[in-house]
C-alpha cells in the first residue's frame, strides 16, 4: 500500500474511516491499556456478560424448567449457539456444536477419526503446533498400543518459526492415518493452505482436521467448500467467550456417520435422550461429540459475544484485520528494523498467509521488551524463545493503538529502557 505512510494523523484518519470502529464500545478496554493480547485472551464483552446474567437469572427463576423453558432451551443451547457460529466457520447449521474444552474435543474428534490399520497407523502434525495437542496425540497413539516416538510425525520447521506446505505434503504417506494441523501457528501467526493441505490429504485417503483456535473469530474459514473433515477452536480468543468458555467444533456433514470415539449422553439422539437406554444412538450430527451436560455459564458468554462477531460480519472483521497487520508490519520496518535495533517479523507478509497477529522478534531482549511495554500499558505476550505478539484485533483495537505500540517500543530501545527489566519471563507471559 503505497499510500501508508508513519505519521500519527495518517492513523487517525484511518480510525475516522473505520466502519468498525462502532464495536468498540461492546468491550470493557482496561484503562489507560493498549490491549494486543486478544489472541490469547479476548476482552470483556458487555454482550457476553449480558448473556452470562440472563442464563443466571433463567436458572433464578426457572430452576430445572431452565433445560425447556429457558430463551433458548438449554437444552438446545449448545446446537442452537452452535448453528449460529456456523456462519462464521462456512458450516451448515447442524455441522458446529458448543461444547466441551479444546484439548477435550482434539481427543474426542481425533479419536473419532484415528483407525489404524496395519502398517497405516502414524498421525502427521508438525513441531510448531500448540504443545496440547502433541500431548493429545502422544496420548491417543498409546491409548492404542502405539508409540508416539515412530507413530507420531512430526513436520518440522526450517527456520522454527514458520512451515512449508509442501514438507507437510512430501510426509503424507501410504503410512498415514491421521492429520491434524493448526489454522494459525500460535506463535509465528503463519496462516496455513487450508484448502490445498485438505486436498491433499484427500487424494491420498488421510482424514484431515485443524485446531482453528488461533483463527476462529478472526480469519474467514469455509470448511464445507475446502471439505476438511472437522475442525476445532477455543472460544475465549478471538471470539471474546471469557477465561476458559465453552469450546466449539465441527463435522463435516459427509461424517455424520463416525462413531464418536468419547461417547456421551449428550452426544444422543435428542429425542430419545430421555429413554435412558442402554445402548448408544448418536444424534446424527456433529452434536454427536458432545459428552457431558453443557457447561451452561460458560457457553453463555460465548453466545452473547458471538453476536457481536456476526453483527459486523467476519470479512469486514478479516479485511481490518489484514489492515491493522499490514500497518502495524510497515511501521515495523519503517521504525524498528534498522541496524543496530535488533527487530525483526516472524509473520508472512502475504495477506493470505498470515491469521490475525504479529511476531515481531528481538534476537536478545524480547522478554525485556514486552516487560517494558507492559510497564507502559500496552499488553502484549512473550513466546519463548525471542517472539513478542501483537494482536491488534479489529473488534476493538485501532489504527492509533498500532501506532502507539510501534512507536513506545522504539522508544523503549532507544531511551534503554528494557534494560530496567528482569530477562526471566513471567509464568504467564
Ligand atoms: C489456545 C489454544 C489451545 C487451548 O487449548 P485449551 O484446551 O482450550 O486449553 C489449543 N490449541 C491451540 C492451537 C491454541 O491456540
Amino acid at each position: 500500500m503505497a499510500m501508508l505512510n508513519t505519521k500519527k494523523e495518517y492513523a487517525m484518519e484511518r480510525d475516522g474511516k473505520d466502519p468498525l470502529a462502532v464495536f468498540r464500545p461492546r468491550f470493557a478496554v482496561p484503562e489507560n491499556t493498549i490491549y494486543m493480547d486478544g489472541n490469547s485472551l479476548g476482552l470483556f464483552s458487555h454482550d457476553a456478560a449480558a448473556e452470562v446474567l440472563r442464563v443466571v437469572d433463567e436458572w433464578k427463576q426457572l430452576g430445572i424448567r431452565g433445560w425447556m423453558e429457558g430463551n433458548p432451551p438449554w437444552f438446545h443451547y449448545s446446537e442452537d449457539t452452535g448453528a449460529m457460529a456456523a456462519k462464521i466457520v462456512g458450516a451448515s447449521e447442524d455441522e458446529v456444536v458448543l461444547t466441551g474444552a479444546t484439548t477435550t474435543n482434539l481427543h474426542a474428534l481425533c479419536g473419532s477419526f484415528f483407525a489404524p490399520q496395519g502398517a497405516k497407523r502414524k498421525i502427521l502434525a508438525d513441531e510448531l503446533t500448540f504443545p496440547s495437542d502433541i500431548y493429545a496425540l502422544g496420548g491417543l497413539l498409546k491409548s492404542r498400543g502405539l508409540d508416539p516416538e515412530t507413530d507420531l510425525v512430526l513436520t518440522r520447521s526450517k527456520d522454527g518459526k514458520t512451515l512449508d506446505e509442501d514438507d507437510i505434503v512430501r510426509l503424507m504417506t501410504p503410512e498415514t492415518a491421521l492429520v491434524l494441523l493448526p489454522s494459525v501457528l500460535y506463535r509465528s501467526g503463519q496462516l496455513l493452505d487450508i484448502a490445498g493441505l485438505t486436498e491433499e490429504a484427500h487424494k491420498r485417503d488421510i482424514p484431515i482436521g485443524f485446531d482453528c483456535s488461533h483463527s476462529a473469530g478472526v480469519v474467514e474459514h469455509r470448511f464445507d467448500d475446502w471439505d476438511v473433515d472437522f475442525a476445532f477452536w477455543c472460544s475465549y480468543k478471538y471470539m471474546n467467550g471469557g477465561p476458559g468458555a465453552t469450546a466449539l467444533l465441527y463435522v463435516n456433514r459427509r461424517n455424520f456417520g463416525v462413531a464418536p470415539a468419547l461417547p456421551g449422553w449428550f452426544g444422543y439422539n435428542k429425542e430419545r435422550q430421555f429413554d435412558m437406554d442402554l445402548s448408544f444412538e448418536p444424534s446424527g450430527n456433529a452434536g454427536a461429540w458432545q459428552i457431558s451436560t453443557p457447561t451452561l455459564f460458560s457457553s453463555a458468554g460465548v453466545r452473547g459475544a458471538l453476536k457481536v462477531t456476526l453483527e459486523a460480519g467476519i470479512s469486514q472483521i478479516r479485511q481490518k484485520s489484514l489492515e491493522l497487520t499490514e500497518y502495524m508490519m510497515y511501521l515495523i520496518e519503517e521504525e524498528l528494523i534498522k541496524p543496530g535495533y535488533g527487530f525483526g517479523i516472524a509473520t508472512p507478509r502475504e495477506a493470505n498467509r498470515r491469521g490475525g497477529h504479529v511476531a515481531l522478534t528481538h534476537v536478545k531482549e524480547a522478554v525485556r521488551v514486552n516487560e517494558a511495554l507492559k510497564k507502559r500499558g500496552i499488553i502484549p505476550d512473550f513466546r519463548t524463545p525471542d517472539i513478542i505478539r501483537l494482536a491488534p484485533v479489529p473488534l476493538y483495537c485501532t489504527f492509533e493503538d498500532v501506532w502507539n505500540v510501534v512507536m513506545a517500543t522504539k522508544d523503549i530501545m532507544d531511551t534503554g529502557e528494557y534494560l530496567r527489566f528482569s530477562d526471566k519471563r513471567q509464568t504467564v507471559a
